[in-house]
């Protein structure tokens, strides 16, 4: 500490000696002279006149230089009024007219004694070398006066603040004209400092014209030393003094004068005298205890006035000007070193972080708040230290979160993270995953709050002040998520269930064999599935509308639901296709039975929307095998024991067996071949002769479809027209047929007719009335020779097109049949609706005639609405001769059947075409 004294004191007086001697003080030393001059103004003695040659005395004169015996005259005057001592600033070096120089050399003889003429040092620069050129008046004028030198110094700053005594040239004094006039003091060669706190406004100042008019007071003048120079501004006499301004030369030499007259030349302060003050400075901050700061740099500040305030007084009364700038110099060190030295770096720096802070603070505090999530920000003591607007947006605050103690305003399921994280000792070992929380809030509203809780150690500086402080803060980020949760629950739910029947859809079926698959429990494994399906669905789509369709499907499905036992699970698959779940130990049996009561229940008429529908169900059912790799493979086989269920006929249940699988690939085999046959031209066109009954002529014949297979032999349409219109060859096949067949019986006799069966599927998806045109075309067949059988399922299939595609098939001249009458829907709304020319009765009315009452009623009331509504009629599956009597009894046209001959190929028929008389004869018997 001490050393450290030591160290700094010389230091601060080094740095006032350097500062000092470097002449770096100059400028503060004038200035505080002149302070001390200008703050203590003192008044000339009044012995000292000056005279003016001024602007006004020049221009009443007229002219510049003046003849020299306006100067005598002067003199006259001057001495007249009694001055005491007349001294000329003004140049008197060279001669002018003789008579003038003579007027003045009398004047100045007349005044001996009393005159002192101006001579000054001149440095002139002619050409190279520069000699010092001694500016002197005329020796005549010279003999009877002083010479008194005039030279002016300016210090560097072009200020003049001193004045010679005199000067010493080529041996011979020459004193200042202020030495002259202030009597004698000869120091000459040195100078002295002109106090200008004497008052140079106050020194009298005469027009010189004034007074070679006499019009001066006589008072003013006499026993004054007088002082005649240039005032006039284009005489450019002036000078830059201290405190006054700009003075003339005249009144530069007044004041210098005075100076010495009131013995006021201020001494320039001693070297010694400064070091001495240093060397006092020194020591005191040597001696000095340890203060604070502030009272430091007080009692520097103190101490520095007070020196300058004793400067000043010394300055005033002993006219010694001290140069007190080296100590303030020391004293300002000083001060700064105190400064550095006792202000706590560390506070200061605690300052300027804890400014730093507080405008971070600030920013975070903003970006906090505009924060789109909730977000509050919780210090060590439970204070909310910053919170975002929708955290009280969201948590139904009405109040800003800030500066509240957390427990208070947080719900408590966000307090608990808080109060977790800050309990973890390690801080980075918190988790950061968000977890979500239904919160009741003070609405009563209850909301899905996710939320995740962090925390982070900061440095900060804490409100009640102090020290910087490591201290924990949980940040709670929250947002509610109850609508985002609720569309997300509604999409898993229409993920896993049926919007129409609200039973858990194909997903969730999967999801739960997969469950009951991955059971460890044996029990559990041993499930069941069963498939059910409603027989012939589509037709109540088509013939009742959508709506209906989707009100019977969830009559279906409560139906279900109802006699579903615990624990088991049924879902809508699709479309009208149902499937139930069973696991654990009585599964085959809870499946079994529960599909066999599926299928009554469905068997039961359903009353929707006003309309009673009948249908039926078929069911499929699957045991859990040990082979089923997964849940796709149980329902696959629940699928194949429901296609056997409706294979079977429908409304009935049937359960898997292997050997269905091997239906089922002989299917796909059968497709397959199907697709080939065409190509391979395994396919033939049979015809069966159509009898007129009258004649027991071949009125015309029915094309039959056959598929010669090279392993399978012979195949019926009743095994391949089903598949070919599942797999959709029934196009190609169609229109092979028809043309086939158009072609072929155009080469036979012309009353001979063509029937060809047409599919429902080729009509909702062919343009018809073109194939038939361009089969006919091709055949070359009229088409008055055709007739087209078609079935009543074709009306079951919504076609805007159907209509006309018949009614331009009639235009063309084609026949229209309706195969199979009596079977369907028999809707005898059709029969007027479209353009039907020929019934045909389906053949199971004909196969038990005439023994059955019943099927002899239908054929009897189908063949007089054929004869009310003008349509031929056909009677299908004629086998024996009794049937044919009882259709001739009631007026049949035209009869069908193995009586009258089988299907055959083409080249066996045209033999029959003749009427063979021992047919004819059977007619008759
Ligand atoms: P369908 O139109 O009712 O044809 C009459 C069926 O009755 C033929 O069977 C025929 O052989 C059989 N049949 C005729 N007379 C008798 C009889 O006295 N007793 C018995 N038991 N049966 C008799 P097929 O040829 O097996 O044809 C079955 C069905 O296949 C046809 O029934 C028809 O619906 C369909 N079909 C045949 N060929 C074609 C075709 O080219 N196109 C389309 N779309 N369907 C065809
Ligand atoms: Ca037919
Ligand atoms: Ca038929």
């Amino acid at each position: 500490m001490r050393l450290r004294r030591a160290v700094a004191a010389a230091l601060i007086i080094l740095v006032a000696l350097a500062a000092h001697w470097g002449g770096l003080l100059r400028p503060l030393n004038h200035a505080l002279t002149s302070l001390r001059m200008y703050s203590e103004p003192r008044q000339p003695t009044g012995d000292v006149v000056v005279v003016d040659i001024d602007a006004k005395s020049i221009a009443t004169i007229g002219s510049w230089p003046w003849p020299r015996r306006l100067h005598a005259e002067l003199i006259d005057r001057l001495v007249e009024l009694g001055a005491s001592d007349i001294a000329f600033d003004i140049d008197f070096s060279a001669a002018t007219n003789p008579t003038d120089d003579a007027a003045l050399e009398a004047a100045i003889a007349r005044a001996a004694g009393k005159i002192t003429l101006a001579a000054f040092v001149q440095k002139q620069t002619t050409g190279a070398d520069s000699a010092v050129a001694f500016n002197r008046p005329l020796a005549r004028f010279a003999k009877n006066a002083w010479m008194g030198s005039v030279n002016v110094r300016q210090d560097s700053d072009g200020i003049v603040r001193q004045f010679g005594y005199g000067l010493i040239l080529d041996g011979k004094v020459i004193p200042s004209i202020p030495s002259i006039l202030a009597g004698g003091i000869s120091r000459t060669g040195r100078e002295f400092s002109i106090d200008f706190s004497i008052d140079t406004r106050a020194i009298d100042r005469i027009s010189l014209i004034d007074v070679l008019r006499g019009t001066v007071d006589p008072q003013r003048l006499a026993g004054k030393k007088v002082i005649v120079g240039a005032q006039a501004v284009e005489l450019r006499d002036f000078f830059n003094v201290p405190v006054a301004g700009t003075i003339s030369g005249a009144m530069l030499q007044a004041a210098a004068t005075e100076t010495l007259l009131q013995g006021r030349a201020l001494e320039p302060s001693s070297v010694w005298v400064e070091v001495a003050g240093l060397m006092l400075i020194a020591l005191a901050v040597l001696a000095i205890g340890r203060v604070r700061w502030s009272t430091m740099v007080a009692a520097l500040i103190a101490i520095a006035a007070l020196t300058e305030a004793a400067a000043a007084m010394i300055q005033k009364e002993y006219a010694f000007a001290t140069n007190t700038a080296p100590w303030h110099v020391a004293f300002a060190t000083f001060a700064i070193a105190v400064l550095v030295s006792e202000i706590d770096i560390r506070e200061l720096l605690q300052n300027m972080w804890r400014l730093r802070a507080s405008n971070a603070e600030a920013l975070l505090t903003k970006v906090v708040a505009d924060n789109f999530a909730g977000v509050v920000v919780v210090d060590e003591t439970g204070i909310v230290r910053a919170a975002s607007r929708s955290a009280s947006e969201l948590l139904n605050l009405r109040r800003s979160l800030i500066g509240a103690a957390a427990r208070e305003v947080l719900p408590p399921e966000l307090m608990a993270g808080i109060d977790a994280v800050m309990a973890v000792p390690e801080f980075d070992r918190v988790s950061r995953r968000p977890s979500v929380t239904v919160l009741t809030r003070r609405d009563g509203q209850e909301r899905a709050i996710e939320h995740v809780t962090t925390v982070s150690e900061v440095e900060s500086v804490p409100a009640e002040g102090g020290g910087l402080r490591r201290q924990r803060v949980a940040t709670v980020t929250f947002t509610d998520v109850t609508e985002q949760r609720a569309a997300e629950a509604q999409i898993a739910y229409m993920a896993r269930f049926d919007a129409l029947t609200e039973l858990p859809n194909r997903n969730l079926v999967i999801e739960r064999l997969e469950d009951v698959f991955a059971s460890k429990d044996t029990a559990v494994r041993a499930s069941a599935v069963v498939c059910l399906d409603l027989d012939g669905f589509k037709n109540v789509n088509d013939s009742l509308g959508h709506q209906t369709g989707d009100l019977l499907l969830q009559a279906v499905a409560q139906k279900a639901t109802a006699i579903l036992p615990h624990g088991a699970m049924v879902a809508r698959l699709g479309g009208d296709e149902f499937a139930a779940i069973f696991s654990g130990k009585t599964a085959s049996e809870d499946a079994v039975e529960f599909a066999t009561r599926a299928v009554h229940k469905v068997n039961l008429p359903f009353d929707i929307a006003g309309h009673r529908i009948l249908i039926s169900a078929s069911a499929g059912v699957a045991l859990a095998d040990a082979r089923d790799r997964g849940p796709d493979d149980i329902l696959k086989r629940a699928d194949v024991a429901l296609s056997r269920a409706k294979a079977n006929g429908g409304n009935g249940v049937a359960i898997f067996e292997r050997r269905m699988l091997e239906a089922v690939v002989e299917r796909q085999k059968l497709e397959l071949d199907l697709w080939q046959a065409l190509e391979r031209e395994e396919f033939e066109v049979w015809y069966q002769p159509q009898v007129e009954l009258r004649t027991g002529r071949v009125a015309g014949v029915e094309a039959l479809l056959r598929w010669r297979h090279p392993d399978r032999g012979l195949v019926m349409p009743g095994d391949f027209i089903p598949v070919a219109e599942a797999i959709g060859l029934i196009d190609e096949l169609g229109q092979w047929v028809l043309e086939t067949a158009c072609a072929e019986v155009a080469t036979w006799p012309a009353d001979v007719r063509l029937a060809v069966n047409v599919s429902s599927a080729q009509f909702a998806r062919c343009d018809m009335a073109a194939l038939v045109a361009s089969a006919l075309e091709k055949g070359n067949l009229p088409a008055s020779r055709l007739d087209l059988e078609i079935t009543e399922s074709v009306f079951l299939q919504p076609s805007s097109t159907l209509h006309d595609v018949l009614t331009s098939l009639r235009s063309m001249g084609v026949g229209i049949a309706l195969d199979d009458f009596g079977t369907g829907y028999s809707s005898l709304g059709y029969l007027q609706k479209f353009p039907i020319t020929k019934i045909k009765l389906d053949r199971q009315f004909v196969a038990d005639l005439p023994a059955n009452a019943g099927s002899a009623a239908i054929v009897r009331a189908v063949a007089s609405l054929a004869r009310e509504l003008k349509l031929q009629l056909n009677a299908e599956g004629v086998e024996m001769v009794a049937q044919v009597a009882f259709l001739n009894a009631y007026g049949i046209d035209e009869v069908q059947g193995y009586l009258y001959g089988r299907p055959a190929p083409a080249r066996d028929i045209i033999g029959t075409l003749e009427p063979s008389t021992e047919g004819v004869a059977r007619l008759r018997a």
